[in-house]
């Protein structure tokens, strides 16, 4: 403890003293008391002036009474008060003759006094009291000279002067005397001067401790609390110094340290305040900082600095360091699309905002999807490592949709992005994803078998990613290698493989392909052709129903005629049994046409008989609506979700019949879901259901992401491939031979009248019939005729004429739905006006391909618009034609050279057959031009090959000057070169 006392000490601070009598000071008798008393014995001390070694006058006791023995002389100080003293220290000057210096002196002689004290509370004291002896005196000391002198000069001039200090304590009453007693000495008391210790008021270690007194021990230490000085606040507590005895500071204890925005100057006495641009952020030691970049303070003594605007700090950021600001836009962002997935890579930003830990966000939108704007991707986009975070400038994004537009921000962020009242800036890129290969097919079912055979049939894969073209089955003997394996390719989902082993076991599986390619082969299933004995079980199990049920001969023959019209019907082997519990609802939409008729709901006696038979009541509680979508024809038409017991939710349109209706409103409504219950194919628009006991009334069908069709491709202008759009047709025209073959007319097929989902699939929708019946409709599109309204542009001529309405009429209207989609949206006749466009198809002029339409498709649409319906291509055909140019591409290579973008003229079709004619000049008299003979001739265009390229510069130049002349060969040449094509696509 001691040696840490040592260390502890404060040794820049001087202990202070304080004087409580200086002999020095006297400028007048000192008058202290002498005993004996002066003038009874001549010997004792005697106040005699002097000089000190400065030369200065004192005033000294002096006694030298050597030769006298038993000498015992006192002086005695004045009263000396205490003033709080514990420890009294008396400092003696004097000097002392050395005895053996003295001649014949006795050995009595001494070289030494003693120093008394007498405590006191008053001034009490006189001649003769205190009595002249230790106790009641106390001794201090026996005082003895370091030095002594030989040669007495008591005029003051060689003095040895000695100088010793004493202390006692503790002393407590109000006041002392001191007494020097001399018993036989040569000596001068040159100076007394009493004082006592205290240590001093000081700042030190950042708290204030005040004057204190030493303690009444040399040893003993006084405690003292100190106080923070402004500014600072205590570290530890308690804060303490110790006064010891010689009045020093030692051992201190705790400490205060200058609060946050203020620190420590001149010695660390005083906390200031952080001058302005200067910050401290914590209590302690050290200095203000001065604010870093981009940060300033507001007012002194501040604890930070706050960021300027637009700059930031995270709360991990250490507060020296400079604000910082979000990150500019990635920069040069490039994609590399690779059918349905993307890689995207950037550059970092130019500007990193001054952070380390600029990351990017990746956002997804898909756009053009036919309700203008774009959307956020779903959530089965796939992006590898990550969507949002990235730290590397790549991402890897797939499972995008096939042939659809997309675009991507690449957002810059950093640690104060989320600060920022701005959206993180971006660098986008646009991209539109290839045709993908179908996806895997997930179901496979066994429909029927037989000992040889084995009827298979499977669901559409999930993801046709365009029109599929066909399937391919695999399949090989379970015992047997996968090398063994034969296949089968089907145009639809059912097969019946044939010629098996009876009684084995076959492995399955199917892939679907598309103009794409394959797609997955599907995983392997098992089944089993039937035993020879399975098959006659199952005969005989059969025989006695049909003999039972059948009560006589007659109608026993019908019925087996019956069983096997229906069974070569459904193209079934003679021994094929049926496993009806297998089979899907799926299959139903691919059962041989022509087995179920469309029934008119008008034809009901009562039309809500027909919504009841058509139509499954949907719970209005399962329905939630989500947000209008388009207007219908009797009220809002809104997306929204359907929930059915035990099925997945599924995103679905629901139109509504608004408020206010009558009942023929409510009938006719409602006839369309009559009417669209009963069909049930992937080009038609499917009903899910709809609610009619709750209000509004709704029919509720299933979602078609893109919206109408019409709207769709203008919004996509020139955005798809010839087969793209070959690929909707397809559909539509596979959705209306179903419809034709359930003997259903449409009567409104137009491009606004199909739908489209986000597999760009095309379903025939609008099914109602009010607009046709209805006069109060301001839809110039459909005009009023005779018995009802006509969308006059799309209506085949009889049905304007005279209201035949057939398949064949719908067939027409394909024609201009053809047209429409190959011109992306395009009005049909443009501008020209109803009267205008009926006149024109009554002379035989028809609508000129589309710019970059392929010749084969506008033949098509010629072929669609034939005077004559009976002439006209069924759906079939139509089907089977677009199927073909499908699988061979090339016949799509063809283009009408004209067609260079702008508007042509209406084709003459009154034009005749140029085939029919031997030579140039033949045809030219048949078109009435035979006066330029010579101009073709002489210019070397007498060849049909050779004149069906002319321009109409070329026209020009063979010397054709009229401009109806111009015009009439130039019509006739394009018809030329239109029935050129139609010759080579029926050769391809
Ligand atoms: P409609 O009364 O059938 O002509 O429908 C009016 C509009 O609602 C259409 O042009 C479409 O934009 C939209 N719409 C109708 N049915 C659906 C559906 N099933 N899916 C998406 N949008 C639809």
């Amino acid at each position: 403890m001691d040696i840490l006392w040592i260390l502890w000490t404060i040794p820049a601070v001087i202990a202070v003293e304080e004087t409580l009598m200086d002999s020095t000071t006297a400028t007048a008798e000192l008058g202290w008391t002498v005993y004996p008393v002066s003038g009874t014995s001549d010997n004792s001390w005697e106040e005699v002036s002097g000089y000190d070694e400065n030369m200065n006058t004192i005033r000294t006791y002096q006694v030298c009474n050597v030769f006298d023995s038993n000498q015992n002389n006192w002086v005695r100080t004045k009263y000396i008060r205490r003033r709080g003293a514990q420890r009294i220290h008396v400092e003696m000057k004097f000097s002392v003759r050395d005895c053996s210096s003295i001649p014949n002196v006795p050995g009595s002689c001494k070289e030494t006094f003693n120093l008394y004290y007498y405590e006191s509370d008053s001034d009490t004291a006189n001649r003769n009291s205190p009595p002249w002896m230790e106790n009641p005196w106390i001794k201090v000391d026996t005082i003895a000279a370091d030095e002594s002198f030989s040669q007495v000069d008591l005029g003051g001039r060689v003095m040895k002067i000695n100088t010793e200090v004493r202390s006692f304590g503790p002393v407590s009453k109000n006041g002392f005397y001191l007494a020097f007693q001399d018993y036989g000495g040569c000596m001068s008391l040159i100076a007394v001067r009493v004082f006592y210790r205290k240590c001093p008021r000081i700042i030190t270690n950042g708290a204030l401790f005040q004057e204190t007194l030493s303690g009444a021990e040399s040893t003993s230490l006084v405690a003292a609390r100190g106080v923070c000085i402004p500014n600072a606040e205590e570290v530890d507590v308690p804060i303490k110094l110790y006064c010891n005895g010689d009045g020093e500071w030692m051992v201190p204890i705790g400490r205060c340290m200058c609060k946050a925005g203020n620190e420590a100057v001149e010695n660390g006495t005083v906390c200031r305040a952080c001058p302005s641009g200067f910050f401290k952020s914590t209590q302690g030691d050290q200095l203000c900082l001065q604010c870093p970049i981009n940060s300033r303070t507001t007012s002194e003594g501040a604890i930070n600095c706050v960021c300027r605007n637009g700059y930031y700090r995270t709360d991990s950021d250490p507060l020296q360091m400079p604000c910082t600001t979000v990150p500019s836009a990635p920069q040069a962002v490039i994609s590399s699309v690779n059918e349905t997935s993307v890689m995207l890579e950037w550059m970092s930003p130019r500007d990193s905002g001054g952070r380390e830990d600029v990351v990017y966000n990746i956002i997804c939108k898909s756009c053009g999807g036919g309700r203008g704007g774009c959307t956020r991707c779903g959530d089965n986009v796939q992006f590898v490592p990550r969507q949002l975070g990235l730290t590397e400038s790549r991402v890897y994004i797939s499972d995008l949709l096939a042939h659809t537009q997309y675009t991507f921000e690449v957002q810059a962020v950093n640690g104060v992005s989320d600060q920022s009242p701005y959206s993180p800036q971006y660098a986008s890129v646009n991209i539109t994803t290839n045709q993908a290969a179908p996806s895997t097919v997930s179901i496979m079912h066994q429909v029927s078998r037989s000992v040889d055979s084995i009827t298979l049939s499977w669901s559409q894969p999930d993801q046709p990613n365009g029109v599929i073209l066909d399937y391919e089955l695999q399949y090989y003997e379970k015992d047997l290698s996968e090398h063994n394996a034969s296949t089968i390719r089907s145009q639809t989902n059912t097969v019946v493989i044939r010629g098996l082993k009876p009684g084995s076991i076959y492995v399955f599986q199917v892939r679907a392909r598309t103009v794409a390619g394959f797609g997955r082969y599907s995983g392997k299933l098992y089944f089993q052709t039937m035993t020879e004995e399975e098959y006659n079980t199952s005969i005989q199990e059969k025989l006695p129903l049909i003999i039972g049920s059948a009560a006589a001969g007659l109608v026993f023959l019908i019925a087996l005629v019956v069983i096997i019209i229906v069974c070569n019907r459904r193209g079934f082997d003679r021994h094929d049994s049926e496993y009806t519990d297998k089979l899907q609802h799926y299959t139903s939409g691919h059962m041989t046409p022509g087995m179920k008729i469309y029934i008119d709901p008008f034809t009901y006696e009562d039309p809500n008989e027909a919504v009841r038979e058509f139509a499954k009541e949907i719970d209005i509680s399962c329905v939630k609506i989500e947000q209008v979508i388009g207007a219908g024809e009797f009220g809002e038409v809104c997306s929204g979700n359907l929930k059915l017991p035990g099925k997945r939710e599924m995103f679905v349109a629901i139109k509504t019949l608004k408020s206010g209706y009558t009942e023929k409103q409510r009938r006719d409504f409602l006839s369309e879901a009559s009417i669209m219950g009963q069909f049930d194919h992937p080009n038609v628009i499917h009903l899910e259901g709809v609610v009619t006991k709750s209000s509004p009334v709704m029919i509720i069908t299933e979602f078609m992401e893109n919206g109408s069709l019409d709207t769709f491709l203008r919004q996509n202008d020139g955005q798809f491939t010839v087969i793209q759009l070959v690929g909707m047709l397809r559909g539509i025209a596979s959705g209306m031979k179903y419809l034709a073959d359930m003997n259903y007319v449409h009567r409104d097929l137009a491009a606004r009248n199909i739908l489209v989902n986000s597999n760009l699939v095309c379903k025939v929708s609008d099914f109602g019939l009010s607009r046709f019946l209805e006069d109060d409709t301001s839809d110039p599109t459909y005009t009023s005729a005779l018995g009802g309204k006509i969308p006059i542009r799309w209506t085949a001529p009889e049905a304007i004429q005279y209201r035949k309405f057939t398949s064949a009429s719908d067939v027409w209207s394909y024609g201009i739905v053809m047209w429409e989609v190959m011109s992306y949206g395009e009005r049909p006749y443009w501008d020209m006006t109803n009267q205008d466009v009926i006149n024109a198809i009554e002379q035989d002029y028809r609508l000129p391909p589309p710019m970059d339409c392929p010749s084969a498709l506008h033949q098509l649409m010629l072929d669609c618009w034939q005077k004559d319906r009976n002439n006209r291509p069924k759906f079939s055909q139509i089907v089977n034609n677009l199927d073909k140019m499908i699988r061979n591409p090339n016949t799509l290579k063809a283009m009408t050279p004209l067609s260079s973008g702008v508007h042509l003229p209406l084709l003459d079709r009154s034009i005749p057959d140029f085939s029919t004619f031997s030579s140039v000049d033949e045809w030219l008299d048949a078109i009435k031009m035979g006066q330029y003979k010579d101009n073709f001739a002489n210019s070397d265009f007498s060849t049909f090959d050779v004149v069906s390229q002319m321009t109409m510069e070329d026209i020009l130049r063979v010397g054709v000057t009229l401009a109806g002349h111009q015009k009439k060969i130039l019509n006739s040449i394009q018809t030329m070169r239109a029935q050129m094509n139609q010759i080579q696509s029926v050769e391809v």
